[in-house]
């Protein structure tokens, strides 16, 4: 059976990122990823909205993301490797009583922006006041003001995954894709080669993995198998700790929609802001190649955590739900139609809303990322790395320190994140 220093399961951007920074950190480390897709990004990471934000109100978010943030640039402007990133920014659309009000005041402390005035939200042909009858039965209120998040914006969470994956390729790092991990083998650390093993009394390990491709051993294994996890780590009494969501997102194109995608929030030519509505978390990303909008909404009550094999969007969950709020604020989206939609989950971390990266014996999982793993991907890959060379602190691409320990299950140390979109 093939053997390795480490296998890290998963190819999304957590599982590329972090076998990224263990090669980069252990060069003479044989290491092995492991993806049961035919490519990389085929999971929750090639089905986001993929915008990126430092707009975080806890402390942890902001340094995982505003770090994640500033080497996604480095890759692209440094070493010329195009991630489709663009600083449209990330606008907040404030009403009276908006649910992020509050949560934007201890984000506005750390976060680079500014506030926009209501002339300067209508001048981008937002309207700030719906229609009354309307705002009374879906209580949406007017706009007032809007916070313009300016280290934020649109990326190509695809292209971070080519860029690793090649990366990974040039350091001699195994890429099996295609490969299904379908069992995680226990064996007791001592083996006494006695039928029955490992017993309740025997130190444990995990031995091997049973793939679509036979059995592959490791020092270490990483799980970085985001909704899946659950499936793979209960069997051996390991909690994920998480839970999935379904969400799902809406392509929206119209001439008008057009027009207001190609223009930056000052009205210069560029990609108008990812907005984010007053009212039901809706969302509308700019999709400047195609000028269109991606629509979606993280919806808590009546959604249900649940997982599905295959999710697909619900129209009418578009139509009846966002649709109606949405086009109160921007009336372009009255002569629109849905040009495409999709589906995915989120991994929830239903208590901080932040990622969870823990040992259990012999395997690192990463997961929890609460819908933002892309723009937190790789300080979190840096964070695996250090937890499996057993270092007490990781070091992000800007300099940072996080306690390892802080995101781990036993000593955990996160504040509530508030600002989940
Ligand atoms: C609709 C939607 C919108 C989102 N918007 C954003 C956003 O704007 N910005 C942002 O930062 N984040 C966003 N997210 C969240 C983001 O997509 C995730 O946090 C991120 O992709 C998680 O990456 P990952 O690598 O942990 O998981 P994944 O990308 O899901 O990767 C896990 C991989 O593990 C593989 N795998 C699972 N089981 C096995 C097995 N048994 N054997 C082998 N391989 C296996 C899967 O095939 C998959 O490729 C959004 C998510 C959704 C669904």
């Amino acid at each position: 059976m093939p053997h390795y220093d480490a296998i890290i399961v998963g190819a999304g951007v957590t599982g590329l990122a972090s076998a990224f920074h263990i090669k980069n950190e252990n060069p003479d480390m044989s290491v092995c990823l492991i993806e049961k897709e035919r490519t990389y990004a085929q999971g929750n990471t090639g089905r986001s909205a993929a915008g990126y934000r430092d707009t975080f109100t806890s402390e942890m978010n902001h340094v995982l993301s505003s770090s994640s943030i500033e080497f996604y640039k480095h890759v692209q402007n440094d070493l010329g490797f195009d991630l489709g990133m663009d600083s449209c920014g990330y606008l907040f659309l404030l009403g009276e009583k908006n649910k992020f009000s509050s949560s934007l005041e201890k984000v506005m402390k750390r976060a680079k922006g500014r506030i926009l005035s209501g002339n300067q939200i209508e001048n981008m042909g937002i309207n700030l006041k719906p229609d009354r009858n309307v705002a009374d039965l879906m209580k949406l209120p007017d706009i007032e003001s809007a916070f313009l998040g300016e280290n934020c914006g649109i990326i190509e969470p695809d292209l971070i995954c080519s860029f690793y994956d090649s990366e990974l390729r040039k350091m001699g790092v195994d890429m099996k894709y295609g490969t299904v991990v379908k069992k995680i083998n226990l064996a007791p650390v001592t083996r006494l080669d006695y039928p029955g093993e490992p017993f309740l009394w025997q130190d444990k390990t995990v031995s091997s993995l049973d793939t679509s491709a036979g059995e592959m051993s490791a020092d270490t294994y990483v799980m970085c198998t985001d909704v899946w996890t659950t499936d793979l780590m209960s069997p051996i009494g390991v909690d994920s700790h998480i839970r999935p969501k379904k969400r799902q997102i809406f392509q929206v194109s119209g001439a008008e929609i057009s027009t207001f995608v190609g223009k930056r929030f000052d009205g210069s030519p560029g990609t108008c802001p990812f907005m984010i509505l007053p009212s039901s978390s809706i969302y509308l990303r700019p999709e400047p190649k195609s000028k269109s909008f991606w629509i979606s909404t993280a919806d808590e009550i009546g959604r249900p955590y649940s997982y599905e094999d295959d999710p697909q969007p619900e129209k009418e969950f578009y139509e009846l739900g966002m649709l109606p709020v949405a086009q109160e604020y921007l009336p372009q989206l009255k002569n629109s139609k849905v040009t495409s939609s999709w589906a995915g989950h989120y991994a929830y971390n239903t208590i901080d809303k932040t990622h969870y990266i823990f040992r259990a014996i012999n395997t690192i999982v990463a997961t929890g990322t609460s819908g933002s793993g892309i723009m937190k991907g790789d300080s979190a890959g840096r964070v695996v790395a250090s937890l499996l060379n057993g270092k007490d602190t990781a070091t992000t691409y800007t300099g940072k320190k996080i306690n390892v320990e802080d995101l781990g299950i036993k000593h955990r140390k996160v504040e509530i994140e508030e600002l989940v979109i």
